[in-house]
């Protein structure tokens, strides 16, 4: 973490801080490579992940785009 900047210097610019995240698993019945920030309805993958209960995500089940097979997330890594 960087330290906030309490100085009101008027020579600081400003920019914006956009955050892209990916989250990545491959389908076990078909191997497909999924993101599931694609399918992140309601934020109900990147919702824990960004809250710090990625651990809630395991025993999710993810449905396959690809071959519509159900699946669990077994594991979340970083
Ligand atoms: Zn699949």
């Amino acid at each position: 973490m960087s330290q906030k900047n309490i100085n009101t210097d008027e020579t600081l610019k400003g920019a914006n801080l956009i955050v892209a995240y990916s989250l990545e698993i491959d389908c076990p019945y078909c191997n497909a490579e999924l993101d599931l920030s694609d399918h992140d309805k309601n934020r109900c993958f990147s919702g824990p992940i960004f809250n710090n209960r990625s651990d809630d995500l395991v025993g999710e089940t993810v449905n396959c785009p690809d071959c519509e097979k159900e699946f669990i997330i077994e594991n979340v890594g970083f």
